[in-house]
């Protein structure tokens, strides 16, 4: 058991055959699925009919012929339908609904990925590997045929943070092995045949909410769709069960095998697997794609019995640490020991992050005077007052705020305090030509164009756990795009020192105790945004961090300042953190 035989597949060539055979013996497989069922159902209607109806039967001779016909063509439509439909869109649904997108190459983790993966497309000889990612924190991989037949891997933010290039290139060994052996072929299939009713759900759910926006829907009223729900529901549960329990689940162990064949390193595969056990792994609430994940979902619940082997998608982690441990001549608590001290040194290798408030006296007085000198020219800016739908003259603002008011419209009635006109917003050249910008996605005010915010000095491009951000050297706030703040939490290069770690505590305890207010860290007056010169707008970071913190929905981008990125860094970190990990 411990010794690997060479279970490569020859060529691609050979590869592809396997596909075919593979998706023959799914077509064939599906119509017996759609047989059975709508002739068991279609046939304990009948056969209830009979009981009600005197003289009808429905095994009676040439009935029962015609009945069968129908059953059969009636199967094979339906099989046809599903198995084409998957082939043709199956995939793209996969990945939209992960939320998976293309790796950047301006991203070092992810450019770390897209080198393991052209490495792993050489010594595998498969003629393109793609990669996807998905932006979560929490652990997982899987291996798809991707929208165009070719096989790409998809990891998530959480794996790369956690994982060295080692332990990286196992995951990828891994989850090639799953492609070279067919396995990645057989599940997408499987997953898309199954996903064809998850779609049929959702677009059933959302033509629900259009025709009665009114009422508030969740999937338990009763509609007109309802049945269709049930029905569909079922089928995708019935799907994917009826092919699970065919499936074999050696195949894990047996991509296992050959992934160590691939790279070499049993240790780093059985490192992965552990971590991935230990953290949350959790990829989006359909169960449709489980059975193509590196370890399932709900990882921890499964046991050694028979019951579960029978249902499972995946064999008992412990079994497959066991064995990948055996190719090792270690034990499984070597390998939980080893993932320990590799956490230990790489926690001491972090940056240490310190707060501005640790810089000397004279360099805050500095940071002081330059903010005071950039709210002094924002105010000689705002020359603008807007009446109100109440006739109410408010102001002055700059015209990056102006154009924000919500009542704000080209015929709101302004006042050019300075020029001193007054007349809708439409006859101002300076309006028409602000407006005229903002349609072309030019910032409105090229003076302040990338400088920073709060103190106005030059923003500079930066580095942030291997995410390109923009950061004011000055005053260290940092102008992060949203999509990339999932990477940014995944990621531990940073440590952070006691008294941050305090103000993180209070937080906590503010947020679980309603009567005290979070603290924030600094009183925020209104500021404009380095992209498109808009005024920003102060919101809760989030819905379970509620710091305030300037945000752009134009740009889609959110501006920290000094402390704040970090405070929810720890706070998130600390939240994600796996539980075997951090324990001493
Ligand atoms: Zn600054
Ligand atoms: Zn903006």
């Amino acid at each position: 058991m411990t010794q690997t035989k060479n279970t490569l597949p020859a060529s691609y060539w050979e590869i592809q055959k396997k596909q075919q055979r593979i998706s023959v013996l799914l077509l064939f497989l599906l119509f017996i699925f759609y047989f059975l069922t709508v002739g068991l159902i279609s046939g304990s209607v009948l056969f209830s009919l009979g009981l009600i109806l005197p003289g009808f039967s429905f095994l009676a001779g040439p009935f029962f012929i015609k009945y069968l016909v129908i059953v059969f063509s009636l199967s094979l439509i339906l099989t046809l339908v599903n198995f084409l439909q998957a082939k043709k869109r199956g995939v793209q649904y996969i990945l939209k609904n992960l939320r998976a997108c293309s790796p950047d190459p301006e991203d070092r983790y992810h450019l770390s990925f897209l080198n393991v993966l052209e490495e792993m497309k050489i010594s595998s000889g498969l003629p393109e590997l793609r990669g996807y990612i998905i932006p979560t924190v929490n652990l997982n991989s899987l291996s798809l045929i991707g929208p165009g037949q070719q096989p790409a891997i998809v990891v998530t933010e959480g794996l790369l943070a956690e994982t060295s290039r080692d332990e990286l290139q196992a995951v990828v060994a891994h989850e090639t092995a799953h492609i070279l052996k067919g396995d990645t072929f057989l599940l997408t299939l499987v997953c898309s045949i199954a996903a064809f009713y998850e779609e049929l759900i959702d677009s059933l759910d959302r033509q629900k909410e259009y025709s009665q926006p009114e009422l508030k829907q969740t999937r338990g009223d009763k509609g007109v769709g309802q049945p269709l729900i049930y029905l569909a529901s079922l089928l995708s549960y019935l799907l994917l069960n009826f092919f699970i329990t065919i499936i074999s689940q050696k195949r894990e162990l047996l991509a296992d095998a050959t992934a160590v064949e691939l790279c070499r390193d049993p240790l780093a595969l059985a490192r992965v697997i552990y971590k991935a056990q230990v953290a949350n792994s959790y990829l989006g609430d359909s169960s449709v794609f489980t059975p193509l994940f590196l370890v399932p979902p709900d990882s921890r619940d499964i046991r050694e019995t028979s019951r579960d082997k029978l249902f499972n998608t995946h064999p008992p982690v412990s079994l497959r640490l066991r064995l990948l441990a055996e190719m090792a001549h270690k034990n499984l608590k070597e390998v939980i020991e080893e993932v320990r001290t590799r956490e230990e040194q790489r926690a001491r290798a972090r940056t240490r992050y310190s707060p501005l408030e640790e810089s000397s006296p004279e360099y805050l007085e500095k940071i002081n005077k330059l903010q005071q000198q950039a709210r002094e020219s924002l105010e000689k800016d705002s020359i603008w007052l807007a009446r109100n739908a109440r006739g109410r003259w408010e102001g002055p603002y700059v015209l990056g705020s102006l154009l924000t008011l919500p009542y704000f419209t080209p015929a709101t009635r302004i006042k050019n305090t300075k020029e001193n006109l007054e007349g809708p917003a439409r006859n101002f050249p300076q309006i028409r030509f602000a407006l005229y910008r903002q349609l072309k996605k030019q910032p409105l005010d090229p003076a302040r164009h990338d400088k920073c915010p709060v103190c106005n000095t030059g923003l500079v491009e930066a580095f942030y756990e291997g995410v390109k951000i923009k950061i004011c050297q000055t005053c260290r706030g940092q102008l992060v795009a949203m999509s990339d703040l999932e990477k940014i939490f995944a990621r531990r290069e940073m440590t952070f020192p006691e008294s941050l770690q305090q103000k993180a505590r209070a937080y906590r305890e503010a947020l679980l105790d309603s009567n005290i207010k979070p603290p924030v860290l600094k009183e925020k007056p209104p500021a404009l945004c380095p992209g498109c010169g808009l005024q920003f707008t102060l919101r809760p970071f989030s819905y379970h961090y509620l710091l305030p913190v300037y945000k752009c929905y134009q740009c889609q981008v959110i501006w920290f300042e000094d402390q704040e990125l970090e405070l929810l860094q720890i706070l998130i970190e600390e939240k994600t953190a796996g539980p075997g990990l951090n324990q001493n």
